[in-house]
Protein backbone atom coordinates (compact mmCIF):
# COMPACT_ATOMS: atom_id res chain seq x y z
CA UNK A 1 0.00 0.00 0.00
CA UNK A 2 0.80 3.31 -0.96
CA UNK A 3 0.17 4.44 2.37
CA UNK A 4 2.44 2.43 4.13
CA UNK A 5 6.17 3.74 2.13
CA UNK A 6 4.86 7.13 2.89
CA UNK A 7 4.63 6.59 6.61
CA UNK A 8 7.94 4.87 6.27
CA UNK A 9 9.43 7.40 4.82
CA UNK A 10 8.63 10.21 7.55
CA UNK A 11 9.29 7.77 10.11
CA UNK A 12 13.27 7.60 8.41
CA UNK A 13 13.05 11.58 8.49
CA UNK A 14 11.88 12.21 11.89
CA UNK A 15 14.08 9.90 13.46
CA UNK A 16 17.23 11.53 11.73
CA UNK A 17 15.30 15.00 13.09
CA UNK A 18 15.43 13.54 16.53
CA UNK A 19 18.69 11.88 16.37
CA UNK A 20 20.23 15.25 15.33
CA UNK A 21 19.00 16.89 18.57
CA UNK A 22 19.53 13.90 21.06
CA UNK A 23 15.81 13.55 21.67
CA UNK A 24 14.63 10.55 24.11
CA UNK A 25 11.35 10.46 22.54
CA UNK A 26 9.28 11.51 19.89
CA UNK A 27 5.57 13.46 21.29
CA UNK A 28 3.62 14.71 18.43
CA UNK A 29 3.99 15.10 14.67
CA UNK A 30 1.56 17.29 12.28
CA UNK A 31 1.86 16.97 8.67
CA UNK A 32 0.09 18.70 5.99
CA UNK A 33 -1.88 16.70 3.66
CA UNK A 34 -3.50 18.46 0.12
CA UNK A 35 -6.68 16.61 -0.44
CA UNK A 36 -5.80 16.07 -4.61
CA UNK A 37 -2.36 14.30 -3.02
CA UNK A 38 -3.96 10.50 -3.87
CA UNK A 39 -3.03 9.76 -0.17
CA UNK A 40 -5.86 8.48 2.01
CA UNK A 41 -5.82 9.91 5.78
CA UNK A 42 -7.49 7.21 7.41
CA UNK A 43 -4.95 4.46 6.01
CA UNK A 44 -2.57 6.77 6.72
CA UNK A 45 -3.10 6.96 10.12
CA UNK A 46 -3.70 3.02 10.74
CA UNK A 47 -0.34 2.85 8.76
CA UNK A 48 0.96 5.44 10.83
CA UNK A 49 -0.38 3.17 13.97
CA UNK A 50 1.40 0.26 12.61
CA UNK A 51 5.03 1.62 12.16
CA UNK A 52 5.37 3.90 15.16
CA UNK A 53 5.84 0.91 17.31
CA UNK A 54 9.11 0.55 18.21
CA UNK A 55 10.71 3.58 16.36
CA UNK A 56 11.77 6.70 18.04
CA UNK A 57 7.28 7.47 17.74
CA UNK A 58 6.63 5.04 19.54
CA UNK A 59 3.89 6.87 21.86
CA UNK A 60 3.71 9.74 19.60
CA UNK A 61 0.48 11.28 18.13
CA UNK A 62 -0.06 12.50 14.77
CA UNK A 63 -2.55 15.22 14.03
CA UNK A 64 -3.43 15.28 9.60
CA UNK A 65 -4.24 18.60 8.75
CA UNK A 66 -6.05 18.48 5.19
CA UNK A 67 -5.86 21.40 2.69
CA UNK A 68 -7.71 22.32 -0.08
CA UNK A 69 -6.97 22.62 -3.53
CA UNK A 70 -6.14 25.67 -5.00
CA UNK A 71 -6.55 26.53 -8.35
CA UNK A 72 -5.13 29.74 -10.09
CA UNK A 73 -4.61 31.17 -14.00
CA UNK A 74 -0.74 30.64 -15.10
CA UNK A 75 -1.62 33.73 -16.70
CA UNK A 76 -3.01 36.35 -14.65
CA UNK A 77 -2.28 34.57 -11.08
CA UNK A 78 -6.31 35.03 -10.63
CA UNK A 79 -7.70 32.30 -7.60
CA UNK A 80 -10.16 30.04 -9.41
CA UNK A 81 -13.29 30.14 -6.84
CA UNK A 82 -13.43 26.90 -5.28
CA UNK A 83 -15.82 24.52 -7.25
CA UNK A 84 -16.02 26.81 -10.88
CA UNK A 85 -14.60 25.38 -14.13
CA UNK A 86 -10.81 24.99 -13.60
CA UNK A 87 -10.71 27.64 -16.34
CA UNK A 88 -9.68 31.73 -16.48
CA UNK A 89 -12.55 33.36 -17.41
CA UNK A 90 -10.71 36.36 -18.30
CA UNK A 91 -7.99 34.36 -20.25
CA UNK A 92 -9.41 31.32 -21.12
CA UNK A 93 -6.64 29.18 -20.28
CA UNK A 94 -6.69 25.76 -18.33
CA UNK A 95 -6.08 26.43 -14.15
CA UNK A 96 -2.90 25.32 -12.72
CA UNK A 97 -2.76 23.81 -9.19
CA UNK A 98 -1.42 25.69 -6.59
CA UNK A 99 -1.52 24.01 -3.64
CA UNK A 100 -3.44 20.71 -2.52
CA UNK A 101 -1.34 18.04 -3.92
CA UNK A 102 1.20 18.37 -0.99
CA UNK A 103 2.45 15.95 1.79
CA UNK A 104 4.43 18.40 4.61
CA UNK A 105 5.83 17.50 8.17
CA UNK A 106 4.88 20.63 9.43
CA UNK A 107 5.90 20.37 12.97
CA UNK A 108 7.40 18.03 15.09
CA UNK A 109 7.37 17.91 18.97
CA UNK A 110 10.33 15.90 20.67
CA UNK A 111 11.21 15.86 24.23
CA UNK A 112 15.09 16.47 24.71
CA UNK A 113 16.73 15.35 28.00
CA UNK A 114 18.56 18.19 29.44
CA UNK A 115 22.25 17.54 29.46
ZN1 LIG B 1 -6.30 34.50 -16.30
Amino acid sequence: MHEYSIVQALLDRVSVEAQARGASRVVSLRIRLGELSGVDPGLLATAFDTFRERSVCEGASLAIHQSHAVWACPRCQVPIERGAPLRCTGCAVPARLIEGDELVLERIEMEVPDV
